[in-house]
């Protein structure tokens, strides 16, 4: 298959797909900025490469597109077509976020998953509560907890 597309536009289509630097991601980073918390993006020397590093409270953040990492949510339906590849293909990506969860906590840090549908869409939960609710999180939350909370 040719790639059609310029170096630029797959950029923006990947991270469209992996749910980084998206608008409402944007909105979160400078939101918690806002509120005083410092990080460092898309950490490569640690496991899975998170999306936020906040070495001060040994906490991570990935931001998670619910179809490629197989959220429990309405965002999330199996394709029609090529099913069976489609289940390997997600089901290899489940266990590779699961691997990395498991090292990093192995290596002492903190794990919040936020998902895209606390993000945007219907369910979507407002700016100012999703930064309390990560605010809090950083501050005294456990080793590992989801948004939005079901
Ligand atoms: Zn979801």
């Amino acid at each position: 298959m040719t790639d059609v597309h310029s170096k630029a536009v797959r950029s923006k289509n990947m991270a469209a797909i992996k749910g980084h630097n998206t608008k409402p991601e944007l909105s979160v980073r400078k939101a918690l900025h806002n509120a005083g918390f410092r990080y460092r993006l898309h950490v490569a020397s640690l496991p899975g490469k998170p999306d936020l590093v906040f070495p001060r409270y040994k906490a991570v953040i990935f931001v998670q597109g619910c179809f490629w990492h197989q959220h429990q949510c309405a965002m999330f339906h199996w394709p029609k077509s090529r099913t069976d590849w489609w289940v390997k293909k997600i089901s290899a990506n489940r266990a590779h976020d699961e691997a990395v969860q498991d090292k990093l906590r192995e290596l002492g840090w903190r794990v919040l998953l936020v998902w895209e549908c606390a993000l945007k869409g219907k369910h979507k939960v407002p700016l100012q509560q999703l930064t309390v609710d990560i605010s809090h999180w950083l501050r005294y939350g456990t080793s590992f907890m989801e948004l939005p909370v079901v």
